[in-house]
């Protein structure tokens, strides 16, 4: 399994916004999107693409398209703080939810919710922005292979080790984009030092 953490200027700027305890939910949502388009792009950095004739003012060239399909698979709630960033980027992506919950005391995943669209053909990006155990990230890959998809990468904020080995251990096939990598998870399973729970932050709920 392949791990790629942003090495940008840009994006540990962004990073470091998300983290402050004093970036309430309005910022922390912008933010949250505009470091959510530098991760697709890298999530998407491998796509194959097609050829395409076209006319420039000047004269006929040849471009590419990306090849689609793009389907972005949110894991509720947080997963959400992404999905504009796709919508932005990839506006034809069809859309799929992952609903589950955490147990707050194994950790360990408990679904409530899924729906999703075609996913066979198509490359499909897991939103999953806090990777603290691996869990719901886990749990939500076994459900998109269950529903046929084979190009799958995950799309994360913050990774903890923890979270690593887990989908090492799972899902070796699944390529991993996040802006970083922290230190550990602690022992209420959050990731340290990290930004708080992610749905809270972007939500305000308590
Ligand atoms: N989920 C979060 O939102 N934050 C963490 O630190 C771990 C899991």
């Amino acid at each position: 399994m392949a791990i790629t953490i942003l090495e940008h200027p840009l994006a540990s700027d962004l990073l470091t916004v998300l983290r402050d305890r004093n970036t309430a939910p309005p910022e922390f949502r912008q933010i949250a999107e505009r470091l959510g388009y530098l991760l697709v792009a890298e999530a998407l950095a491998d796509m194959p693409v097609d050829e395409v004739e076209i006319e420039t003012p000047l004269e006929h060239t040849t471009g590419t398209q990306l090849r689609r399909p793009v389907v972005a698979v949110a894991v509720l709630r947080a997963g959400l703080g992404l999905l504009h960033s796709v919508l932005t980027l990839v506006p034809d992506a069809a859309i799929g939810f992952a609903g589950v919950q955490r147990n707050e005391e194994t950790a360990e995943p408990m679904e409530y919710y899924t729906r999703f669209p075609e996913l066979s053909a198509a490359r499909v990006l897991i939103l999953e922005p806090m990777l603290a155990t691996g869990g719901s990230l886990s749990w939500a890959v076994d459900k998109v292979k269950e529903n046929g998809a084979k190009d799958i990468v995950s799309v994360c904020v913050v990774a903890a080790p923890e979270g690593v080995g887990r989908m090492e251990h799972d899902h070796p096939d699944v390529r991993i984009v996040a802006a970083t990598l922290d230190r550990e998870l602690n022992q209420h399973f959050y990731i340290a030092p990290g930004l708080g729970d992610m749905g809270d932050r972007l939500f305000g709920t308590l």
